[in-house]
């Protein structure tokens, strides 16, 4: 008997695309359910975003996920965008602050035959000018294989399948084993608005035998309020990115790469509007507040400062004039480990759901490497991660 291929993924930001696709390339039917009317509602809604490796003299779990991350995305940034407009391959500047009491281990430049050869090395002088800063005693790294992206475009491109439906104003409130069929019934909010009337809901249902929750911030509430379970030490952070647009006068005095460091800045984006630059973003354990507010602008303008000091001079009127400088805010989920949380909740309470979620500051780096992971073990096939990452990871929910 062939296998019932079906699956309905819970969330349409970049986790849940990515593991639709994931799925959809391997011959699934995939619905994709949203509260919101689009896809990237909440955290992957973010204009532009860094995809870079983390860098560590040890090679820990999280350097070992994104570096593996970076070349998953980047991979299908290559095959499915645009390079110039949707993403660009600009290399990434890591400056590294150190002070007595954070020094920082000495970067060795890696030999042919370290993890980290053509993927991290110190910092040459002529980046360093290219971003107006000094190599004198500089500990800077390079990413050659860097890139920012627009998430949206990538969310996009990865929900074009004809095996993908993008359900939009659906919000599952409730979900129950069928004794009849055996498949996950989701009970669906479904919201309508009418024109002159404003907005009102009704109540539908969807089934899948296999079900994805992506639901990014707001999976400690899902997995209360809808699972009744513990919510697995997961967090939220929120995030203010402050932007603006790029005069053509100031294109040679910002730096033609990402710049990360104290947050991370990305100039020369091109819009529908011109060109583009961000910095950001904050970061605030704890809480999910998406309000703008200027004291995120304040430290935004404090990081900019230290992290290249000719851009902030050169951009400076902009972040005292209300009319020129922009805001966005969303919010992160975090787990305790700072690891994505991929996998099956609980084979016993709750067979056939799984989940990816907990990616943290970054799930553009490495939501579709995780996704390549979550459609094996749904297909019962082993898995691509290092088997170091493997446990760190899953999704633990007792079976007690
Ligand atoms: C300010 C900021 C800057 C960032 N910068 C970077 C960066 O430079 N590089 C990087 O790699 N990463 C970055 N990230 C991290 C990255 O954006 C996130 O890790 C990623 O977008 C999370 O994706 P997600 O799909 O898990 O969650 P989300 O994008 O939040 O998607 C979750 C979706 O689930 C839906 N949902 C929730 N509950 C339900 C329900 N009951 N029914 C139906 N739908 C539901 C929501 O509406 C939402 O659309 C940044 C994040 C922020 C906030």
């Amino acid at each position: 008997m062939e296998a019932d291929k079906r699956c309905i993924v819970i969330g349409a930001g970049i986790a849940g695309a990515a593991s639709a696709r994931a799925l959809a390339d391997r011959g699934w039917q995939v619905k994709v359910l949203d509260i919101a009317p689009e896809p990237c509602a909440a955290a992957s809604g973010v204009p532009v975003g860094v995809v870079s490796c983390h860098a560590s003299p040890d090679d820990n779990l999280l350097s070992q996920l994104t570096r593996a991350g970076m070349q998953c995305t980047l991979a299908f940034a290559r095959q499915h965008l645009t390079e110039g407009k949707d993403w660009y391959s600009s290399g990434v500047l890591e400056r590294r602050f150190a002070d007595a009491e954070h020094p920082k281990k000495p970067w060795q430049t890696p030999n042919p035959d370290s993890v980290w050869f053509s993927h991290v090395q110190l910092a040459q002088p002529e980046q360093l000018n290219a971003a107006g800063l000094s190599s004198e005693g500089s500990q800077d790294l390079w990413q050659p294989n860097g890139a920012w992206i627009k998430p949206m475009a990538l969310v996009r491109a990865l929900l074009s399948h004809d095996n993908i439906h993008f359900m939009g104003l659906h919000e599952v409130e409730n979900m129950q084993k069928s004794a009849a069929t055996g498949e996950w019934q989701l009970r669906i909010k479904h919201h309508i608005s009418i024109p002159s009337m404003g907005s009102s809901h009704t109540y539908t249902s969807e089934s899948a035998p296999q079900i994805v929750l992506a639901t990014g911030a707001q999976t400690p509430d899902f997995l209360n309020q809808v699972l009744y379970e513990p919510d697995m030490g997961l967090h939220p952070i929120s995030g203010q990115v402050s932007w603006g647009m790029q005069p053509a006068a100031l294109d040679t005095l910002l730096p033609p790469f990402a710049v990360n460091g104290h947050g991370s800045f990305v100039a020369h984006v091109p819009t529908s509007e011109g060109k583009t630059w961000y910095i950001g973003a904050t970061f605030d354990r704890h809480q999910a507040s998406t309000t703008i507010s200027q004291e995120a602008h304040r430290h935004n303008h404090q990081r900019l400062t230290q992290l290249l000091p000719q851009a902030a001079q050169a951009l400076e009127s902009q972040w005292h004039n209300d009319s020129e400088l922009h805001a966005w805010v969303g919010v992160r989920c975090a787990s305790v480990n700072r690891l994505p949380k991929v996998g099956p909740l609980n084979t016993q309470r709750w067979p056939g759901v799984h989940m990816l979620s907990a990616l943290g500051s970054r799930g553009l780096t490495t939501a579709l490497l995780c996704a390549q992971h979550l459609a094996n073990g749904i297909e019962g096939r082993a898995t691509d991660l290092p088997e170091a990452l493997v446990k760190p990871m899953a999704c633990v929910l007792d079976n007690a």
